[in-house]
């Protein structure tokens, strides 16, 4: 007996969540439920956050938290339950598997059959965002070795459990060649650990073009946060429905599971909404706590009741369906066909055991760093890059000079091109004369040198090798 956390949440929520146990109790799953509240009703009653202290003590004992979709009140203050969770909880891991039901459910894609798995805690959502001048703001976009490292072990140990045969990454390594840099270069370092398992790396802007035209190219698929947040409602919808799928935030210590849909506040209420998102996530927790039987049994009548044209009034179509139910007699119709299996569609067979082989993240030893510069940002109305090069080189200490500015990323001197469109956020790098060495103390100087001349300093970024190796990008143009 495993003892799970559920929430029931708000609009059609409490409405699949019965229906949702009611197939899987059926079936036979071993679970004891414990409720809470969370939501709407938490966020209105003031608690911003959405959920009490209370539920976090239940949802971090049971460690398994099956939740419904929730609705997030309009107007500014209330913060995303499902953000919070999955960063508090250590969910680092997004898996969304999206599979075509052809010809029982009407996609452009029938032999579609993907899983994406989405690294959950950082990139462009740490939300670390800045104003510096009238005219810039900024996100940092923060790619961690132990983030990529557990991410992409993840997406190649899913394959090996799930008998997949590929696991493609996809980045913009081109452009980004620290960030995911990083991650691409992790990907190749941990591929080599499953020579049994096919890999490819593609750039995503053409990996996603190929994704929503040839979807059966593809197996699983690895990347970072942002590209898997737009990718993944991509695959899900280009597979018939975001209605029917379901997702998996994993981590090392909590896991929680969900459909990937909304409240659908419109529908609530009304005995119409489809509970398979929700049943999808579900099957994939009774996987995850090793119940597979239960699991492969409530996939097979899922797909059995798909087959046999008992849909929900959201995938109900003339001619394809048979007959257009409600959510609850949709329920019975999955519990009336447990321990059925599909025809047509492919029956699942799941491994006995799909506990995942995951070793904990194991800092590696530290490399030698060294300072070989800084980026000083500066806010500057004027347009002249020759201009702002005279006023910075009046900073300039003995041994460490201006060697370039960029705006936006573009070097615009020494040599720019008067073309160039120019913001009011200059980036000044200053590098050590030749043979001369750089400190902390020479940067405390230089910018003291700054405040002097009046410059608006906005912010700093020590440059450093690792290892020899550069630990920054070139100028674009340099
Ligand atoms: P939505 O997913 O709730 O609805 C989009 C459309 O799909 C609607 O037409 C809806 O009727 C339909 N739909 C969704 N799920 C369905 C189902 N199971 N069966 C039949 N039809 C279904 O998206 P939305 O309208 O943009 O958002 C509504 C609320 O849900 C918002 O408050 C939003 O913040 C919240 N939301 C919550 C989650 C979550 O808790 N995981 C995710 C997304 C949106």
């Amino acid at each position: 007996m495993t003892k799970i956390t559920v929430a029931k949440g708000d609009g059609i929520g409490p409405e699949i969540m019965d229906a949702t146990l009611a197939i899987i109790l059926a079936a036979g799953a071993q679970i004891e439920v414990e409720h809470v509240e969370v939501g709407e009703k938490v966020y209105l009653a003031g608690n911003t956050a959405g959920i009490a202290p209370e539920s976090w003590d239940i949802i971090r004992r049971n460690k398994i938290f099956l939740k419904a979709p929730i609705t997030t009140p309009q107007g500014g203050g209330y913060k995303s339950l499902n953000v919070t969770t999955r960063k508090f909880l250590g969910l680092y891991s997004n898996v969304r598997p999206c599979m075509s039901l052809d010809p029982f459910v009407r996609t452009k894609h029938p032999v579609m059959d993907i899983v994406i798995v989405r690294e959950n805690e950082e990139d462009l959502y740490a939300g670390i965002e800045h104003q510096q001048t009238d005219e810039v703001v900024q996100c940092l976009k923060l790619i961690s070795r132990p983030g990529c490292e557990k991410i992409v072990r993840y997406a190649f140990e899913y394959a090996k459990q799930y008998g997949r045969k590929k696991v493609t990454c996809f980045t913009k390594d081109n452009i980004m060649k620290q960030t995911d840099g990083l991650f691409h270069q992790v990907f190749d370092e941990i591929a080599k650990e499953y020579p049994e398992i096919e890999n490819e790396h593609w750039i995503i802007d053409i990996g996603a073009a190929k994704m929503a035209d040839t979807p059966e190219l593809f197996d699983v698929l690895v990347m970072p946060n942002l590209y898997g947040d737009v990718l993944s409602d991509v695959a899900a919808q280009i597979a018939g429905s975001v209605g029917l799928a379901g997702s998996a935030n994993i981590g090392e210590e909590c896991a929680m599971f969900e459909a990937i849909h909304g409240s659908a506040p419109r529908r609530a209420g009304q005995n119409l909404a489809n509970p398979s998102g929700l049943l999808q996530g579900a099957v994939m927790m009774l996987n995850h706590i090793g119940q597979t039987e239960v699991a492969e049994k409530v996939q097979n009548a899922w797909l059995k009741t798909i087959e046999d044209g008992t849909h929900t009034y959201d995938i109900f179509k003339e001619g394809i369906s048979k007959q257009k139910v409600g959510t609850s007699e949709f329920a019975q119709a999955v519990i009336a066909n447990l321990g059925q299996q599909p025809s047509l569609l492919k029956p699942v067979f799941y491994a006995k055991n799909t506990a995942l082989n995951l070793p904990k993240y194991k800092r590696k030893p530290a490399a030698s760093k060294a300072l070989v510069g800084v980026d000083v940002f500066v806010h500057w109305n004027g347009t002249s890059p020759d201009e702002l090069a005279q006023i910075v080189q009046k900073i300039d200490k003995p041994g460490l000079k201006l060697s370039m500015i960029t705006n936006r990323g573009i070097k615009v001197w020494p040599e720019g091109f008067e073309e160039t469109f120019c913001t009011d956020h200059w980036r000044c790098r200053f590098k050590p004369t030749e043979g001369a060495n750089i400190t902390k103390q020479d940067i405390i100087e230089l910018l003291s040198n700054a405040v002097s001349e009046n410059i608006d300093t906005i912010k700093t970024e020590n440059l450093y090798t690792f290892d020899g190796k550069a630990g920054y990008s070139l100028g674009q143009g340099q």
